[in-house]
């Protein structure tokens, strides 16, 4: 992967002197959303850069460990406005980790009155938007913590990483490829994590923070849902999880609780694609599609759920009951198996 080294003077001349920047990332937050968001914010404010991080909702709580989380702005809960004041007021606006500034739902009607300030994509998901300015769209990178440490590198060297830095770093690139184990994976990647390791960061630690640090209740909700929940189509090779509100209430359940479970039926040899489907408050139900090998739930999640992501990665909505999209569900795996795509 190589970064255009015109892009990156543009992006240095978009702040070559002290700028009022706004960095998004997209909607149901996650560890690479975060992480690439931060570190970016840090090295920008470091430049002498007046920085806000702006996130549509909130992110799970095991990741409020991560250096400068407190700084985050969470627009669903934001009743004074600050995410609108800031972002009018903004002359650069950098969006990480989202490839369309849909994906920041209710916030993307703000960002569009803003018509001054410039807009910079950094993100690996497939099919860019044409809103940005200036765009670094890598859809075979792992991650766009990855990207921003390429960025970074380029832009102003490795000296400007430090331990916080790199950690927010690290932890965009373990979330986003399995802690090093997809096939998203390559030499330049682990030549990048080691420059991060350079600075000094706890890998057991960061390890513990991220994949050790749930609650009793998400323990004990994983255990009904693998159990009670979990469901098999086309022989046991495609696999589905669903989550209503009612049963995540009788779990203590908290925002980010049951990130993660669409992953587990994938552990079972036979699996070739998993789905997910959780309410969410009563308004609408959330898709998340996870895949081996060349069975496209990106392609999956934007036929039938109104979504994308990656091939291996996806999600959508559902505005139809718990009932209505699992038969949705249903028919449409039958519907790609009948193509040969699962
Ligand atoms: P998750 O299942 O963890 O919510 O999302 C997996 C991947 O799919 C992420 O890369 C995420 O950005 C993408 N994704 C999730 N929901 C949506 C959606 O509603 N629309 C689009 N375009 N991508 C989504
Ligand atoms: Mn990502």
């Amino acid at each position: 992967m190589n970064i255009d080294l015109e892009k990156i003077e543009i992006f240095k001349s978009l702040l070559d002197q002290p700028k009022k920047v706004v960095i998004l990332s997209h909607t149901n937050p996650d560890g690479d959303a975060i992480g690439s968001s931060l570190a970016m914010a840090k090295v920008l404010q470091a430049k002498g850069h007046s920085v806000s991080c702006i996130l549509p909702n909130r992110f799970p709580y095991y990741l409020k460990w991560m250096p400068d989380t407190d700084n985050l702005i969470i627009h669903a809960q934001d009743k004074i406005g600050i995410a609108q004041s800031v972002i009018a007021a903004a002359e650069v606006v950098i969006c990480a980790d989202m490839s369309s500034l849909s994906r920041l739902e209710a916030l993307s009607e703000v960002i569009a009155q803003n018509n001054h300030a410039k807009r910079i994509l950094i993100d690996h998901h497939l099919s860019p938007s044409d809103e940005f300015d200036l765009v670094f769209s890598f859809p075979e990178s792992s991650s766009t913590a990855y990207l921003v440490y390429e960025i970074i590198k380029a832009a102003y060297g490795t000296e400007v990483l430090d331990k916080d830095i790199a950690t927010l770093l690290y932890v965009g690139m373990i979330t986003d490829t399995g802690n090093f184990a997809f096939s998203t994976i390559n030499p330049q990647l682990f030549r990048a994590a080691a420059d991060l390791l350079e600075t000094g960061i706890d890998v057991p630690t960061i390890y513990n923070n991220v994949y050790n640090s749930f609650t009793e209740g998400r323990a004990r909700l994983f255990g009904y849902v693998i159990n009670r929940k979990m469901k098999t189509l086309l022989k046991g090779t495609v696999a589905y999880l669903s989550l209503t509100e009612d049963e995540m209430r009788r779990f203590w359940f908290q925002q980010g609780d049951s990130e993660g479970f669409v992953n587990y039926p994938l552990s079972i040899k036979k699996v070739k694609m998993s789905a997910m489907f959780s309410e969410q408050q009563g308004s609408f139900i959330r898709v998340s599609l996870r895949s081996h090998g060349n069975v496209d739930v990106n392609t999956f999640a934007r036929r039938y759920f109104n979504g994308g992501g990656h091939k291996n990665a996806a999600g959508g909505k559902s505005f139809m009951n718990m009932e209505d999209t699992i038969a949705h569900y249903i028919k449409a795996v039958e519907e790609y198996h009948a193509e040969g795509l699962v």
